[in-house]
């Protein structure tokens, strides 16, 4: 559904009177418009930073190197000795970051490596590095703040930094999102930085263009990874929900990344599936999930036609919003059974044939089971049990070689909000860090990118897309 404010805001007229009134003017944003790239960043700079002690920043030059960027240092930062020293080891140049008299514009990105903070003191160097450099940062510029995973610090210093930077980076995010900037955490566990590259790849170009304010849990993983781009080629995905929205874009963003896609949508929209699936060269199944033999049906389909199952994305959800004194019940059997019941069932008969080795398993929760929502507590209760499934899950499919996450999309512009009132959807839009409403390829982006053997590292996670909704942030 087209955003009326938002293309106003950009028509010429639209600007002016803004402008003079002061509205909100929602940025633009910078989407990926071509498959993941081995150099996505080539001619480009990117400022790093650590505090003292930090101990990523070798991985992160090597990555950021071979992502095609050149590196740049701020010369009086407080963490410069562990940067220096590392690009030697590896023979990586450095040049300073032009001052802000020198007429030369600023990196685009800022890297920082917090994961030296160990007594809230060490947390100056990130007062002092965003303080200094935050302004010049271009319209839609990247951030990313890389620190341990807070849970598993033992030392109480380092918990409460590692800790410390959910706050910070939450903050910064809204500080910047105006001019269409991200700012992301990452929290590292320790040992698993060369599990960083994919997440680099990801969170630092467009193809992350409407998360930000969020934390991604990066661990060692099953080990050695394939590198992002060029990851999905062969691979086999079925998706459920495909014949529209942002199941759609999901089975566009697999092919667009080399993977045969099956389609799956109920029976009701086969037409629809077909057009979809055709236009992608997929192959096309109209079932409902719900079915019994919804999982012996993918299980047996898919086998014969071609082998396995590399990656399944449970995409399929519907509302029927009712405040629970009256709701029918059936609006609540039908919303736990499409939305979480089949997910559950289907993935026990994968799980014992029909998953290959080392599958991705994808489910679409909502940021509406993070905050809840007056007149959604079923669909509500199936976005909530969907994050906790996959955590609970994990160990199961990293004993496989595999891995299951999900993603929590905040307002995106589909057939589902277009039914939504008007205040609502102008609620959705509008309060988050990047005033819109996110596209169906956004939610795409972020499954696709689970979806790689790449992001081996990644396991149990819910990552919300959002454009950080303030909604349960
Ligand atoms: P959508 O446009 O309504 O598409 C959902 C698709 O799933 C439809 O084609 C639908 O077919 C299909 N489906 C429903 N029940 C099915 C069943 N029993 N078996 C097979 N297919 C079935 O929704 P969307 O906005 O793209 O949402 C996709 C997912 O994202 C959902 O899980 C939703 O909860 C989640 N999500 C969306 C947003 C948002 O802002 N759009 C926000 C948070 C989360 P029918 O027409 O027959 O129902």
């Amino acid at each position: 559904m087209t955003d009326r404010y938002f293309e106003f805001t950009h028509s010429p007229f639209g600007k002016s009177i803004s402008n003079l009134l002061g509205l909100p003017q929602p940025p633009k944003l910078e989407r990926a418009e071509s498959p993941w790239a081995v150099a996505p960043l080539d001619g480009q700079s990117v400022l790093l930073a650590a505090a003292p002690g930090s101990t990523a920043v070798a991985a992160l030059l090597k990555s950021l190197s071979a992502m095609g960027a050149s590196i740049r240092i701020a010369p009086d930062h407080g963490g410069l000795a562990v940067i220096k020293s590392a690009a030697q080891k590896a023979k990586i140049a450095l040049a300073s970051e032009p001052a802000a008299d020198s007429g030369e514009s600023a990196s685009p990105c800022i890297v920082f490596d917090a994961t030296g903070c160990e007594q809230p003191e060490d947390l100056r160097a990130l007062y002092d590095l965003f303080h200094a450099h935050i302004a010049r940062l271009s319209a839609r510029g990247r951030v990313l703040v890389i620190g341990r995973i807070a849970d598993a610090q033992t030392d109480v210093g380092a918990r409460t930094c590692a800790a410390a930077l959910r706050g910070f980076v939450k903050s910064l995010a809204k500080e910047v999102g105006k001019k269409g900037s991200t700012v992301n955490h990452i929290e590292l566990e320790s040992g698993a930085e060369a599990q960083l590259d994919a997440a680099l790849r990801f969170l630092l170009t467009p193809h992350a263009a409407y998360v930000t304010g969020q934390t991604l849990t990066v661990s060692v993983g099953t080990g050695k990874t394939p590198t992002l781009p060029g990851s999905l080629h062969g691979k086999v995905a079925v998706v459920t929900g495909a014949a529209r929205g942002i199941g759609a874009s999901i089975a566009e963003t697999l092919v667009r990344e080399g993977a045969q896609v099956v389609g799956i949508d109920h029976p009701s929209q086969e037409g629809a599936l077909g057009e979809t699936l055709s236009r992608l060269g997929g192959h096309g199944m109209a079932l409902d999930v719900t079915a019994a033999d919804a999982g012996e049906r993918i299980a047996t389909e898919v086998a014969e036609k071609f082998g396995g199952i590399d990656i399944i994305v449970h995409n399929a959800g519907v509302t029927r919003d009712k405040m629970i004194r009256n709701m029918p019940p059936h609006f609540w059997d039908l919303v736990l059974d499409i939305n979480l019941g089949s997910i559950l069932r289907i993935n026990e008969r994968l799980l014992k044939s029909g998953l290959n080795e080392g599958a991705r398993v994808v489910c679409i929760s909502s940021i509406g089971g993070i905050a809840g929502n007056p007149g959604q507590t079923n669909y509500a209760a199936t976005k909530a049990g969907i994050i906790g499934y996959v955590a609970g899950l994990a160990p199961t499919l990293a004993e496989q070689g595999g891995a299951i996450n999900a993603i929590a999309p905040g307002y995106i512009e589909t057939q589902m909000t277009a039914q939504m009132p008007v205040a609502p959807r102008e609620v959705g839009r509008r309060l988050s860090s990047l005033s819109q409403g996110g596209l169906p390829q956004d939610i795409a982006e972020a499954v696709v990118f689970f979806a790689s053997p790449a992001a081996a590292g990644i396991n149990g996670s819910t990552l919300r897309v959002c454009g950080q909704n303030f909604v349960g942030a």
